[in-house]
Formats: C-alpha cells, sequence, structure tokens
C-alpha cells in the first residue's frame, strides 16, 4: 500500500536563482516548486519509492526572516497536514532551520514522520543539491525506521535529529552537525538517537500555542557595551555567554536589575554549563540551556513560556527537552 507524503514549502535557497551570473548573488525563494521539483521527477520518486506525494506551498521567505508568526503558522500546518499523511516533508531555508526544526519537535503532537530539508545552492549551480535532498527527504519521511525519533532534517543523505541539528558552515554542502543516520540504498539507517523527549512527550501543543513571547538573544563579548541593550520590549533573555556560560561583570550589573527570566548559555556550543561555577545562579536568577546553543534555547524558552513563569519548572524543561 502506497504512503502519503505531503511536501510543505516555505522558500530558501532552494527555490532561489542567482542574480549575478557566476558569482554567488542570489535570492532565496524566488523560482516556484515545481521549477525545482518538477511534475517528471515528482512522478519518478512516487513510482521508485511507492508513495503519493502532494506538495502545498505555505511561505515564500529566505529562513533569515522567519519569524514567530511565520513559525506559528509553520507548525500549525505541519500539525494539521500529520494527521492526513505519514509523513511531512518540509521545504526550508537553511539560516534558521535548526530553530523550526526544534520548534516542530517540542510542540506537534503527532507520530507522523516529520522532515525537514532543504539546499545549499540554487538550481542554477553545477553542484545543486536541492533534488538529491527532496529525495533523500521522501525515503525518510515513508521510512518505519525513522519512527519515533522526533523531528528529522535531512541534507546528503544525512539524517539529523532537530534536537541536535545545527549549521556550522556558511556555504559547505556539508554545513550541518546533528547525524544520527544516513540514507543508503533508499532506506534510513540509524546510529544514535536523542535522549531528550519529543513531540507527543513534551507539554507544549501547537494547538494551545497562538502567541509567542519576545525572548531576545544578546551575545556576549569582550568589552561588553551594556549601554547598547534596551530590554524594555523583551518578556525574556537568551545571554549567548563566554567559555561556560560567563559573563563580565558590567552585563552581570545591568542583568541583576532586569525582572525578567534570564537564560545562560555558551558560545562554544559545546558544554555542559556549570551551576554556581564562576557565576552564582541564584543571586542572578540564571537558568542554564546545558548543552543547547542560544539560537535553540530561545525555542525552548519561548515554548516554556506558553506555560509558566517559574524559573524552577522552565530549569526542568531545559534538563529535560
Ligand atoms: N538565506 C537562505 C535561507 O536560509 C540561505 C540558506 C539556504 O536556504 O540554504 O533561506
Amino acid at each position: 500500500m502506497p504512503k502519503n507524503i505531503i511536501i510543505l514549502t516555505t522558500g530558501g535557497t532552494i527555490t532561489g536563482h542567482k542574480t549575478a551570473g557566476l558569482s554567488s548573488t542570489y535570492e532565496s525563494a524566488k523560482l516556484s516548486f515545481d521549477e525545482v521539483f518538477s511534475p517528471a521527477l515528482k512522478k519518478l520518486a512516487s513510482k521508485i519509492l511507492n508513495i503519493n506525494i502532494k506538495i502545498t506551498n505555505i511561505l515564500n521567505i529566505g529562513s533569515q526572516d522567519m519569524n514567530n508568526q511565520h513559525l506559528l503558522k509553520l507548525a500549525k500546518q505541519v500539525q494539521q497536514a500529520s494527521k492526513q499523511n505519514d509523513g511531512v516533508v518540509i521545504i526550508h531555508g537553511t539560516d534558521s532551520i535548526e530553530e523550526s526544526a526544534y520548534f516542530l519537535n517540542l510542540v506537534l503532537k503527532t507520530s507522523a514522520n516529520i522532515v525537514l530539508t532543504g539546499s545549499m545552492h540554487t538550481k542554477d549551480s553545477l553542484v545543486f543539491d536541492g533534488v538529491a535532498n527532496i529525495y533523500g527527504a521522501l525515503i525518510v519521511a515513508s521510512s518505519q525506521n525513522a519512527k519515533n525519533l522526533g523531528v528529522l532534517a535531512v541534507f546528503d543523505n544525512k539524517i539529523y535529529s532537530a534536537r541536535q541539528l545545527y549549521k556550522t558552515h556558511s556555504r559547505s554542502l556539508g554545513a550541518f552537525s546533528g547525524q544520527i543516520g544516513m540514507v543508503v540504498d533508499n532506506k534510513a539507517i540509524f546510529y544514535f538517537q536523542s535522549s531528550k523527549d519529543h513531540t507527543l512527550n513534551t507539554p507544549f501543543d501547537i494547538a494551545q500555542i497562538n502567541k509567542l513571547a519576545k525572548v531576545d538573544v544578546i551575545y556576549i563579548c569582550a568589552d561588553f557595551n551594556e549601554k547598547l541593550y534596551d530590554f524594555s520590549q523583551s518578556d525574556a533573555v537568551i545571554l549567548c555567554a563566554m567559555g561556560n556560560a560567563n559573563l563580565p561583570k558590567n552585563a552581570l550589573k545591568t542583568l541583576s536589575k532586569l525582572k525578567i527570566l534570564k537564560v545562560r548559555t555558551s558560545r562554544t556550543n559545546a558544554v555542559d554549563i556549570s551551576k554556581d561555577g564562576e557565576i552564582d545562579d541564584e543571586k542572578f536568577d540564571f537558568i542554564r540551556a546545558n548543552d543547547l546553543a542560544a539560537s535553540k534555547a530561545r525555542i525552548l524558552l519561548m515554548c516554556a513560556l506558553s506555560q509558566t513563569k517559574n524559573a524552577e519548572i522552565i530549569q526542568g524543561f531545559f534538563d529535560r527537552f
């Protein structure tokens, strides 16, 4: 029996086109998805993979323009689509794909396969990776092996978990980290899985979320200029701090006066932040994001704030998701 897979498109480089000959200048989200994944290719993929494919366009943006309204719209449409299909493939720009993927991983209430993909190069490039990535994503979206692993992403036949996915290179085809599996001979194979709870096992439900809190990210550097920041519009702040999520004294002084939630993350993206290391977390009311980078800590904090402002409960969410 063929599986039903729906492709939801949001734009990105995969539907971008070059604006200046051989240079790398281009605009995202300029072509129709049919120009990238033609009806003939769609038919071929359906036949080889024994799946029915539908395509729906929901946004036409470069993912650097993905805002909270877009994110909610995307998640609500994916939730809806997951009710009528075995799998959903989301075509997304790669710049903010790690954020959207993690949001979906936290708020979707579905056991359907949800897979994001896109491309690093435009269709007019000799090394266009779009079609192979769509093909890989269709394989994963229809695979029994991908069940219960949370939201996934596919690039260059590598399968990534939404929880661990990060874009780590600006131009290379191998631009991502967080790989947990591989597409080999039209099959999805997994080596690892994230130990963090996701989708059906989180308290966040997209059906109940209609607005997201304003959570801002502040990058902390040497000779930090605290005067540049006005937090009056922020419901909470994520600090992309140094090393073991350390902050200079002037930043600590400014933050100690703020009555909003503050989360410490590390610029190194790779540490578990020590509680009360060089910073007294209780004194400054800091929550620690553990291994989550600032981009993802912002997503989890927005979800958390849809339920509670209690710092202890939110620390529990950071420990669990
Ligand atoms: N700015 C583009 C985007 O995120 C570039 C990245 C891409 O799609 O690969 O939409």
